[in-house]
């Protein structure tokens, strides 16, 4: 039995098209020619691909950066690589799209690929690349991250600093390469203002196409410092007009209340703050930083204050799916996981907090980076549950904060949009299960 026919039989609650990028999501597709062809064009992998021995190089190199996102006909999105033993392939097809998927010999439907964004090969005044400011774009999601240096990675004590940084994160460490040209330092709020006008002329750019600003950045030791660090950028993005062309949100740690308020005046209008695992124990073992420093309690208590301060269709918690079985320590039954992560969305979505659950990448051995830890299965069982918890508490993701354009590595806005009870929230019938 093909790989789909088996999804459809196990998950007929679940939306082809989501089983479908589930499907890719873990199996990846085969190599096709056609994607050399469409380097020119598509948004790039940040990883380049090695071609194999058996093919010739391409413009003189065998290091290539692929296309990154796959976007289907409805706006699915979804994250692409190559896996050699994968029954997925794309092809060039007739289709207005220009290219469709295969299983095996059975076509499945178009496909193009998110195209580049014409703005990050565009310099700013001062001659920085776009790119370097620290915008980039998902889809119709800009997100921006000036100050992506995190100090729970040196948090000082008796002579040394010790690292309190998430298990899982590498994105966060206090790289001087990244650093130093955005002017961040560490334990100091302000970002310089040369840097955050860089973004905002990029941001200013009609061809961004995007419809969300996410201002993330790494996390401070004091909360209160932090707010200050997101009210002072929201300051600046309110000035130049784009928080009314932008639904703006922070995605900071879990601030005071005040600097919420001060955000939400600034015409901020959503936020995320994300717990990235719910279980007590499993919390403190992945999240020390955040377990000992901030704690879990004030943690929700402030995702709570931020469904006053900003209503709640407009506040979220990202959820890193998979991080509690991986480590000393870890659950040993991924029922554990499954069961903590569906406690997540029963305690947070009735309060109006979204949960929203990215696959977690292994980050030891062999494969490191490449697969997830979670099994197809278990994301499908896991999102199917979370979005019955969604349509029982009539609360969608909201699409105008985190939209399907935006989710390439996540499930929630695919289900929400299909349901035919959020019809009304997209704007036109869902499409139920097939
Ligand atoms: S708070 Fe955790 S996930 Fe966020 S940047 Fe710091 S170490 Fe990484």
């Amino acid at each position: 039995m093909s790989m789909l026919d088996r999804l459809a039989e196990s998950y007929p609650q679940t939306p082809a098209v989501v089983r479908l990028k589930a499907a890719i999501l873990f199996a990846g597709v085969r190599f096709d020619p056609c994607l050399l062809d469409a380097t020119d064009t598509a948004f790039p992998n940040y990883m380049p691909y090695q071609l194999p021995a058996d093919l010739p190089p391409f413009r003189g190199s065998r290091r290539i950066h692929l296309p990154y996102l796959l976007r289907m006909e409805d706006d699915t999105q979804v994250r692409l690589r190559i896996k050699d033993d994968s029954p997925f392939v794309v092809r060039t097809d007739a289709h207005p799209l220009g290219y469709a998927i295969y299983e095996g010999d059975r076509r499945i439907c178009a496909t193009r690929f998110e195209e580049k964004q014409p703005w990050t090969s565009t310099l700013t005044a001062d001659g920085t690349p776009m790119r370097a400011t620290g915008l980039s774009q998902h889809g119709d999601m800009l997100v921006m991250n000036v100050a992506p240096g995190c100090e729970y990675f040196v948090v000082p004590g008796e002579g040394k600093t010790r690292n309190l940084s998430c298990t899982f994160c590498l994105y966060g460490l206090p790289d001087k390469q990244r650093m130093d040209p955005l002017g961040q330092e560490l334990y100091v709020i302000d970002v310089p203002r040369p840097t955050i006008g860089r973004v905002i002329e990029a941001c200013d750019l009609p061809s961004t196409d995007a419809r969300t600003l996410y201002m993330v950045g790494g996390s401070m030791l004091d909360m209160a410092a932090e707010g200050e660090r997101f009210v002072r950028i929201a300051e600046q993005l309110a000035e130049a007009g784009l928080t009314d062309r932008y639904y703006v949100a922070c995605g900071s740690g879990a601030i005071p209340r005040e600097h919420m308020r001060r955000m939400k005046d600034l015409g901020v209008r959503g936020a995320c703050f994300n717990l990235e695992v719910w279980d007590p124990q499993q919390f403190a073992r992945i999240c020390p930083g955040k377990a000992s420093i901030v704690g879990r309690e004030r943690w929700l208590e402030a995702l709570e204050e931020a469904v006053d301060v900003f209503g709640p269709n407009n506040v979220m918690s990202a959820f890193v799916g998979g991080a509690e079985l991986e480590g000393e320590g870890a659950f040993d039954d991924p029922q554990q996981a499954l069961d903590a992560a569906i406690e997540s969305g029963e305690v947070l979505v009735p309060k109006g907090i979204q949960t929203v659950y990215s696959l977690f990448w292994k980050m030891t051995g062999k494969h490191r980076g490449e697969e997830p830890i979670y099994t197809l299965d278990f994301f499908l069982r896991l999102n199917e549950q979370l979005a019955a918890i969604r349509r029982r508490e009539k609360r969608p993701v909201n699409p105008e904060f985190f939209s399907k354009r935006a989710a390439y590595m996540q499930l929630e806005p695919d289900y929400d949009a299909a349901d035919p009870a959020f019809a009304a929230v997209f704007g036109r019938a869902g499409a139920a299960a097939d």
